[in-house]
């Protein structure tokens, strides 16, 4: 716990001198790719389940759980509403099989830097992910609902899991 704190107050510290500047350049340098990466689907259609999960700069999903129905074909979209860095502050949405090691995949992906925090040596314990997003930025994915049960995601950024982590419950 002790290391992890240090990790969180170097990770603040570090980004207190880049936050002045990114306020401004953020609003510009939305990337037009990404609208285009989020077509517009009717709501009405039982068979996607349309899920938005934001992550902020405190560390935090604004969502510990997750609920989708079996044979759904799964659109979500994570959203980085902070303004950190995503070398301080990155966010991914990584669900993992039922029977995943939670720590190891966190351990693996926290020196996965080179592969976006995604352990390439786990991808049987991967169902779905997201690249690695900063402060502004989001990513849509689209992945078919896994069998019925309960399932874990987290965020495979260095030190983020322990935070980080949620259920995605198919039914
Ligand atoms: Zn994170």
């Amino acid at each position: 716990m002790k290391k992890l704190l240090l990790v969180v107050l170097a990770a603040a510290v570090f980004s207190c001198g880049d936050d002045k500047k990114n306020a401004k350049t953020d609003m510009k340098s939305t990337p037009a790719m990404e609208e285009k990466a989020a077509p517009e689907e009717p709501m009405a259609d039982s068979n996607v389940a349309v899920i938005v999960i934001e992550g902020n700069d405190q560390m935090k999903y604004n969502k510990s759980e997750i609920r989708v129905k079996a044979g759904q074909t799964v659109k979500l979209t994570l959203k980085h509403v902070g303004k950190m860095k995503k070398m301080v502050m990155g966010h991914n949405w990584v669900l993992l099989q039922q029977d995943a090691d939670i720590a190891a995949v966190g351990k693996a992906g926290a020196i996965a830097g080179a592969n976006d925090y995604i352990p390439t040596d786990m991808s049987d314990q991967i169902i779905a992910h997201t690249k690695m997003l900063g402060g502004g930025e989001s990513d849509t994915i689209e992945f078919e609902a896994p069998a019925p049960g309960t399932y874990t995601f987290m965020c495979t950024f260095p030190a983020h899991y322990a935070l980080m982590q949620g259920t995605l419950i198919v039914e």
